[in-house]
């Protein structure tokens, strides 16, 4: 689960974190009285949504009068903001930051996730904040610092120093970026965050460090345990077709293609979407019905692919292991007949029952074309979604 940047500074701050001081603000009046009570010659006004690049899509405003933040607030809150993480259909901007200006002498990139490879955790940093990270990370990769925490240790003041020598961090400055690890670190792991991200990291002329940006992310497998988190999160934020998903349970990711897809297993349904990919097609999203999935779960992961206007075939790939494939088939041509699928369905039944499946399918009157194999599935259905 992701977070706006104003929530992700308030958990900042009440670890030990330094971030500017800032408001949130839905109104420009609001965001006008925001930057009066700062009290600072700049304020900075920032579009809360959950996606980075803001500042190039213009959603990142600095103001020298709390007049001027209040004219940014109205230029920047109900505006579609796109930026290279929005997709081009962009995000509507519900409510802004305001923020106190720094006085920016550097901008650092710091990071802290987890590194499933060696089972670490990683703070990565580098010298070239502000930017694109992935960018740096293509075009000069040696200017990007790993440094690996074995979770038995934990962060280690050498640690720090070693990441401090990478950003080229004087002393002081040192002394105040181990502090400042030291709280993100208790943070990431009190709250069971996946991703901390801060880029900027600034050194502000006077020699202080403070986050001027904040991602962060949080396992969605330990919400439970942190009420507070799981009470932070914006469901406007999120793709409505997840958001429905969620709500019955069922595991999928909404994608841009047109092929419905959906399989029992996240396994098979990745090889289903590569399968798709293979032959030419784009798969519309990854569905895993579950390796228990019923009629009605079925009928409910129907209705979710349908909802989505993209979607000119679809492809059911199940493979009978725990659940039966007579059973899957009666669920499926109940849920065409109910639903009145009019794109075409492509089937493929494979293990427990199903030679009995097949034949549920083919004496349902319903024009479903049935396939072997993944790989003729995926054909079938790319074709299907062609119209051919
Ligand atoms: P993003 O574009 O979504 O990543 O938003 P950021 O919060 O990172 O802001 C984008 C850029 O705005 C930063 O990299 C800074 O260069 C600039 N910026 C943000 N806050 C301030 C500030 O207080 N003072 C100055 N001078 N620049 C700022
Ligand atoms: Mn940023």
């Amino acid at each position: 689960m992701n977070v706006h940047e104003h929530q992700a500074k308030a958990l900042f701050k009440s670890f030990g974190v330094a971030v500017p001081a800032g408001a949130l603000a839905t109104t420009p009046a609001e965001a006008e009285d925001a930057a009066k009570a700062l009290g600072t010659p700049i304020t900075v006004v920032k579009a809360q949504i959950h996606a980075g690049g803001r500042g190039k899509g213009g959603g990142v405003k600095l103001a020298k009068s709390p007049a001027e933040a209040k004219q940014h607030a109205s230029q920047i809150l109900g505006m579609t903001l796109v930026t290279h993480q929005t997709g081009p259909q962009g995000k509507l901007v519900r409510s802004v930051y305001v923020e106190a200006g720094s006085e920016i002498a550097r901008e650092l990139y710091l990071a802290l996730t987890l590194d499933r490879a060696t089972e670490n955790f990683a703070v990565i940093a580098s010298t070239e904040g502000g930017m694109n990270i992935e960018e740096v990370a293509e075009h000069t990769p040696e200017k990007i610092h790993t440094e690996l925490i074995d979770p038995v240790v934990g962060l280690q003041p050498y640690h720090c120093r070693k990441i401090a020598r990478a950003l080229k961090l004087d002393a002081p400055q040192t002394k105040k970026l181990e502090d400042f690890l030291s709280a993100l670190f208790k943070l990431y792991i009190e709250k069971d965050c996946s991703l901390v991200e801060i880029n900027p990291l600034v050194v502000t002329k006077q020699g202080d460090l403070f986050a001027l940006d904040g991602k962060l992310n949080f396992d969605d497998s330990a919400l439970y345990r942190h009420p507070d988190i799981a009470a932070l999160r914006d469901p406007e934020e999120e793709d409505p077709r997840e958001r429905a998903a969620k709500e019955i349970d069922l595991a999928y990711v909404g994608l841009d293609g047109e092929i419905g897809c959906m399989v029992n297993g996240a396994g098979l349904a990745m090889a289903t979407l590569d399968a798709i990919t293979v032959n030419g097609g784009r798969p519309a999203n990854f569905l895993d019905a579950g390796g228990g999935a019923d009629k009605e779960k079925v009928k409910e992961a129907f209705k979710l692919i349908l909802r989505d206007e993209n979607v000119k075939a679809i492809l059911v790939n199940i493979f009978g292991g725990i659940v039966r494939c007579d059973l899957i088939a009666e669920g499926v041509v109940a849920a065409a007949a109910e639903l009145a699928v009019k794109v075409p369905l492509v089937v493929r039944l494979q293990g427990t029952n199903a030679e009995e499946g097949r034949r549920i399918l083919a004496g349902s009157g319903l024009n479903i074309t049935p396939a072997e194999t993944l790989a003729e599935a995926a054909e079938k259905a790319v074709a299907a979604a062609k119209g051919k």
